[in-house]
């Protein structure tokens, strides 16, 4: 039989179509189509099948890449749904989201050769699309249940996947979330041009219909004490995220709008709620000239939602170069597609009022410095470039650090880090108190999805010896 894989020779590297630029700016849904089976199957023969794997060692799953490959390119489609099922608890969404381009495709060999990566993402995302439509994910319930108890705080990627192993394991889990709809940045902060809001909705569906029980408009620390989940369940999994938004700190600040405010906002609209800030226009980009600080994925979503809603122009700033950007550069291409203005090595000095509205952002050109012992160039103001940009509306995209938690949980036992994020022994993800993990954002600070995904798994694992060593004690 002919070898089917090494193919990247005679085939070019394809992603799934993307819409044109007009056509999806003005709607959320998602830019990507999918594969058909064949440009699926002709995709993942390009992968080389390297002996040591890199894509594997960049993806923070360590998925099985070069294996599933080879499956959907010989047809073996089911084969490929369970080897990539196997290490990532949500791949239709890896697959759409995880910035490929820092992770397994960044790591391609072919990529490496000038040949163009395989497009990984792509084609996972197309395996379980395939494996929905089939039927072939099946039930997350476990055969036998246990009767020990497992509260989760937040239904985010982490708490989504500690929730799917423990209830495959027949633990009794529950989930506790402060918003009305479950998915944490996936639901609320992350755009539908993105990811659209049914690929999630089906994962929380899946859960609930294993047993997984949803608290929601559950503020643990507000309305629910901790004290009392910590004493009712056998296991707390703190895996709350990081919200505490980075403030502008300059004049005129209390004027700028919050990202996350205005994408909650834009989302909550898009599921047909009443939003009253949407409504009054006050969280609404429509007609507006928008200004967006920051350069990270926050900063991108923020700007192409001002695209959808109608901005009249809309501005990125950001204080380094183009090369410098924290985000992916393919969502900077995207938004550069869809008209959205960068200005590079450009930082905020104040903001321009007049009768307390926003008129305009004032703005100073950077350059970047010497690099210094680390290898990170330093930046410095040019001086005498000051200029007004117009704006009506301005958003600080600058990210996040967590909240106080001990103090918000009533909890000083538990310890943080210089940074804020919970302290947690790193092989076992337990906190200072007994009986309480925590996994995520929360602990690692701001980072990915597929992060968020291996370490609700990892800690799911360690609160499942945890219970045992409990359950065994008790017998003995
Ligand atoms: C706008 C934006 C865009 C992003 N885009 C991408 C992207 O394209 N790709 C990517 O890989 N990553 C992206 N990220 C990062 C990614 O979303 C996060 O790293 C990931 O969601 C973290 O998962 P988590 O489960 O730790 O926390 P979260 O997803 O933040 O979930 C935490 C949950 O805990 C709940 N919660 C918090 N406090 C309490 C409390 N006291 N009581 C009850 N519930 C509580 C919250 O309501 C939330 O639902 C983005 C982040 C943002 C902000
Ligand atoms: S989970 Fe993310 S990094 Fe890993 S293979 Fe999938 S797309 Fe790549």
């Amino acid at each position: 039989m002919a070898e089917p894989m090494l193919k990247f020779v005679k085939l070019d590297q394809q992603m799934p179509q993307k819409r044109d630029a007009d056509t999806r700016a003005s709607d959320f849904l998602e830019i990507y189509g999918e594969f058909i089976l064949q440009k699926a199957e002709e995709q993942a023969s390009r992968c080389s099948q390297c002996g040591v794997p890199f894509c594997q060692s960049g993806c923070p799953l360590q998925n099985n890449i070069p294996d599933w490959l080879r499956m959907t390119a010989t047809g073996r489609l089911e084969e490929a749904y369970q080897i990539s099922s196997a290490t990532n608890p949500l791949p239709e969404i890896c697959g759409r989201i995880c910035p490929q381009d820092r992770l397994c495709e960044g790591n391609c060999v072919i990529e490496q050769s000038t040949h163009g990566a395989v497009t990984i993402g792509a084609v996972e995302r197309f395996i379980t699309e395939t494996a929905f439509k089939n039927d072939w994910v099946g039930s997350l319930k476990a055969p036998q249940q246990r009767d020990q108890s497992v509260a989760i705080i937040g239904s985010g990627p982490a708490g989504i996947a500690a929730a799917q192993v423990l209830t495959g394991l027949g633990y009794q889990v529950t989930v506790y979330d402060r918003h009305d709809r479950a998915g944490g940045l996936l639901i609320y902060g992350i755009p539908g041009f993105k990811l659209e809001k049914d690929v999630i909705t089906r994962r929380i569906k899946q859960l609930e219909e294993a047993g997984v029980k949803f608290e929601l408009n559950a503020d643990v620390g507000g309305t629910i004490k901790f004290a009392d989940l910590k004493a009712k369940y056998d296991a707390v999994l703190i895996a709350t995220g990081v919200y505490k938004a980075r403030k502008l700190g300059l004049a005129g600040d209390e004027g700028a709008l919050q990202a996350l405010d205005f994408l909650i906002t834009s989302n909550k609209n898009g599921f047909g709620d009443k939003v009253p800030a949407f409504e009054s226009g006050e969280m609404n980009a429509a007609g507006k000239n928008v200004v967006v600080i920051g350069g990270g994925d926050t900063a991108m979503d923020c700007v192409r939602t001002s695209i959808r809603q109608g901005a009249k122009s809309v501005t990125c700033l950001y204080r380094r170069d183009k090369a410098n950007m924290p985000g992916s550069a393919r969502e900077v291409k995207n938004a550069e597609e869809e008209g959205v203005e960068f200005k590079w090595l450009s930082a905020p000095k104040n903001l321009v009022l007049e009768g307390g509205k926003i008129t305009g952002i004032n703005i100073v050109k950077m350059r970047l410095t010497e690099a210094d012992g680390s290898g990170r160039q330093g930046i410095e103001e040019v001086k005498n470039s000051e200029e007004v940009v117009p704006a009506d509306m301005v958003i600080s995209a600058l990210g996040f650090e967590p909240e106080d938690l001990p103090n918000a949980f009533g909890a000083p036992e538990l310890k943080t880090t210089k940074w804020g994020t919970l302290r947690v022994n790193a092989n076992t993800f337990q906190t200072e108190l007994e009986n309480v993990f925590a996994a995520g954002d929360i602990v690692r600070g701001a980072s990915l999805v597929v992060w968020a995904l291996k370490d609700g798994k990892d800690a799911a694992d360690q609160i499942h010896k945890y219970l045992k060593s409990l359950a065994n004690s008790k017998a003995a």
